[in-house]
């Protein structure tokens, strides 16, 4: 069985209650634009299952982490950005920059990319 939280923006955008530009459509993971993007290609993708970061679904061992980063390829491969390259970034706690605490890996590219992130 799914678990879902009720009050979670993602969990409701997974359940389309909320609006959003989806790009894939799975059965364990869903990727829609962000919608304040950073660059020209900015999708999150996101298991349907919550959990509040990528290490409480490492955690639990039912290989999401492995699915998002797969389906992130993908999407990569379909936007254009796969061979140029492209940045996955997964902010976990609020100290890093999280603001939506159910797991979302961030696929951004189509731009140049600077290191270190702000
Ligand atoms: P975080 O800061 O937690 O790593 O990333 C959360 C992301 O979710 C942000 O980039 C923000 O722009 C995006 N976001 C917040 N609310 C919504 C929304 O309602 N719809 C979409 N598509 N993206 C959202």
């Amino acid at each position: 069985m799914t678990t879902t939280e009720p009050d979670c923006l993602f969990c409701k955008i997974a359940a389309g209650q909320v609006p959003a530009e989806i790009v894939r459509d799975g059965e364990r993971v869903l990727a829609f634009r962000d919608i304040n993007p950073q660059a020209p290609t900015h999708v999150l993708v996101i298991p349907r299952e919550h959990h509040p970061d990528a290490a409480s679904a490492a955690k639990a061992g039912s290989g999401l982490v492995d699915a998002i980063v797969s389906e992130a390829h993908a999407i990569a491969e379909d936007e254009g950005i796969a061979g140029t390259g492209y940045r996955l970034v997964f902010n976990t706690g609020s100290g890093a920059g999280q603001t939506v605490f159910h797991l979302h890996c961030h696929l951004l590219g189509g731009r140049g990319m600077e290191w270190p992130p702000g």
